[in-house]
């Protein structure tokens, strides 16, 4: 094209592109629902634009907020148009050129090993699948600031970019055109391309249609020529009609002869069903379509299922509907930069309307791991993200969600058959149910047990709720993971303190010295061996009135001992000895201690101090 600028990809496209191009990957369906995608964050957009400024919309079909496809079997061409934002030159460059997200040359080197395609929309890239089944494509677009231009590339390394002086004006909006390769064909059937917006777009909450074809009978004058040739034209006619058809000619020779033939059509047909999912009643909603709904809002279409999810209304001052889903794994970077961004994954809508996925007001940072959506109906439509993000309803929505999350996740441990007593779990064992839920409380605590730890630390409301939450191991817990409540439902008579140790390994904690006396006495003592342990613990002081004893720190008390003053008199010269002798260390006192069993002495922290573990902890930050 004579007034094309060329452009090169930035070097990781070209890379991931490559790959696209060459991969065996079998699935070349995803980049259907990645177009539709792309043409529904487009629609989303231009609608949260038009809540202030009406005009951006237009008139007419424009104003129509929709995705269409057609197909031309002739040319061979696959398009998906929308009347979204649109993109401008400089958008079509910019977006369609280089890679915007981190953490993608990661995902295209996992791609390169693994051949696996399915988590690309994931990674800011979906766009570049169209080359699993195109080797050419033509991005039209005109938004509302710029000219309509044409970015075309046969992934060669180059793409072009040119003022549109071909194509029908768009309005507004995308054309995506894809001139298919030989070996995919099938994406010029009709069915098929319905079968696949049905498995893959069914939770697009725009209309998708497809220009789609379509038998009609139609009745015609049947002229001289034709009833001369009878053959041809009662084809489609039973034998019945047809005899019927003669006889009443004979019967009535002057009317007007007509006859009916099959005539393709063609029409927009309606592929998809635009009602929310969360606007359903939560009883009419099976478990199969929560789980659909769960891959296509995370763009995780694994076949893991998540592993809990909550869907509820809320009532009274604020009103809103939401769900929430638990995600079967943890992302690789959920707590990378942790305290200097809050990265949530809640979608927030206004009665409907899409308004942000980057919202931070609407869970504390320790449950981003959620995945799910808000819909307000309290929240004003037309005022900017920045003042929404000040709108006092948020607080209380905020309250809620936190409440629903630590609800949904009790209810997961509570319904894991590995989490109850052994008497309780013969009863559960037999049914399927019960099996499904089996050691899911587990895979919970393995993916997101540091988020729980996080919360603790920060959430002072819900403390206690989520130090319910917490599991670990313990001298008697035999390798298995235990919780608060069940250490305290062990606890000996007497025992007033809940004892736990911090260190680097359970296999380690074991051989402390600081153990021995306790395990003679058949005390139960925690292991807390992550390093984000020592600070929980800074702030978890009580459960359930029982205060938490550091057995490697002063003032630890296992029951008073007849013996106790006698010793202390008899070793007092010693201790006095000891005093002296370490005066010059970094010793604030000698105690006479009932703590041990076996060694003869050991190095305690104090009370308010750190801990061995944590003086370790804080050195290797350092160095
Ligand atoms: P992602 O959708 O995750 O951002 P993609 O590779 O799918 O990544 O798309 C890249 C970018 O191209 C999008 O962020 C968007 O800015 C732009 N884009 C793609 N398709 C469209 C479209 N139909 N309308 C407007 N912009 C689009
Ligand atoms: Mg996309």
């Amino acid at each position: 094209r004579a007034n094309a600028e060329k452009f090169e990809f930035q070097a990781e496209v070209s890379r991931l592109m490559d790959i696209i191009i060459n991969s065996l990957y079998s699935n070349k369906d995803i980049f259907l629902r990645e177009l539709i995608s792309n043409a529904s964050d487009a629609l989303d957009k231009i609608r949260f634009l038009s809540l202030t400024d009406k005009e951006v919309l237009g008139e007419g079909d424009n104003a129509k907020l929709e995705i269409q496809i057609k197909l031309d079997k002739e040319k061979k061409i696959l398009s998906i148009r929308d009347r979204g934002i649109g993109m401008t030159k400089e958008d079509l460059i910019k977006n369609l050129g280089t890679i915007a997200k981190s953490g993608t040359s990661a995902f295209v080197e996992k791609m390169q090993s693994s051949g696996d395609l399915n988590l690309i929309g994931q990674f800011g890239v979906g766009f570049y699948s169209v080359y699993l089944v195109a080797d050419y494509v033509e991005v039209i677009s005109k938004h509302n600031d710029d000219k309509q231009h044409v970015w075309e590339s046969k992934a060669d390394g180059a793409f072009a970019v040119s003022e549109d002086v071909w194509n029908e004006p768009l309005g507004r909006g995308t054309e995506i055109r894809l001139h298919l390769r030989d070996e995919a064909q099938e994406y010029l059937d009709e069915y098929k391309l319905k079968e696949l917006v049905k498995k893959y777009s069914e939770f697009i909450n725009f209309p998708i249609h497809l220009w789609a074809s379509k038998e009609v009978d139609e009745e015609v004058p049947a002229d001289e020529d034709e009833s001369s040739d009878e053959d041809e034209t009662s084809e489609s006619k039973s034998s019945e009609e047809e005899e019927e058809e003669e006889e009443s000619d004979k019967e009535d020779e002057k009317k007007p002869k007509t006859k009916t033939v099959k005539k393709t059509t063609y029409e927009w047909e309606l592929l998809n069903d635009v009602k929310a999912i969360w606007l359903r009643n939560p009883k009419e909603v099976t478990d199969e379509e929560y789980v659909k709904f769960y891959h296509s809002l995370a763009k995780d279409f694994d076949d893991e299922k998540p592993l809990a999810w909550s869907h509820f209304t809320a009532e009274g001052d604020v009103e809103f509907k939401a769900m929430l889903f638990v995600p079967p794994k943890a992302p690789q970077d959920l707590y990378e930069g942790y305290y200097n961004s809050n990265k949530s994954n809640l979608k927030l809508y206004v009665r409907r309307v899409f308004i942000s996925d980057e919202f931070d007001e609407l869970l504390p940072k320790y449950l981003n791991f959620l995945r799910g959506l808000v819909d307000s109906d309290t929240l004003p439509l037309n005022v900017s993200r920045e003042m929404l993000q000040q709108h006092s309803s948020l607080k209380t929505i905020k309250k809620k969600l936190i409440r629903k999350a630590l609800d949904m996740i009790r209810k997961l441990a509570d319904e894991d058959p590995d989490e109850s007593n052994d008497k309780e779990n013969k009863d559960i064992e037999e049914s399927s149910d019960s099996n499904e839920k089996k050691g899911q409380y587990t895979k919970f605590w393995n993916e997101f047990g540091k988020s729980i730890k996080l919360g603790i630390i920060e959430d002072a409301t819900n403390r206690n709720r989520l130090a319910k939450l917490l599991r670990f191991e313990t001298t008697k817990s035999d390798g298995k993971l235990t919780s608060l409540d069940k250490y305290i439902s062990r606890m000996k008579a007497g025992q007033k303190d809940i004892f736990y140790i911090t260190g680097t390994s359970k296999e380690q904690l074991e051989k402390s010295p600081f153990l021995e006396r306790l395990t003679k006495k058949n005390y139960e003592v925690i292991f807390f061996t992550d390093p984000v342990d020592e600070y929980l613990m800074q702030y978890l002081m009580d459960f359930e009135d029982k205060k938490f004893q550091n057995v490697s720190k002063e003032g630890l008390k296992i029951g008073k001992d007849s013996k106790d003053k006698e010793l202390k008199e008899s070793f007092k010269e010693l201790n006095k000895w000891w005093k002296s002798a370490l005066a010059n260390e970094n010793i604030d006192d000698v105690k006479i201690s009932n703590r041990l069993a076996d060694t003869p002495c050991v190095v305690v922290t104090s009370k308010y101090g750190w801990s061995a573990n944590m003086e370790r902890i804080m050195q290797s930050q350092t160095l």
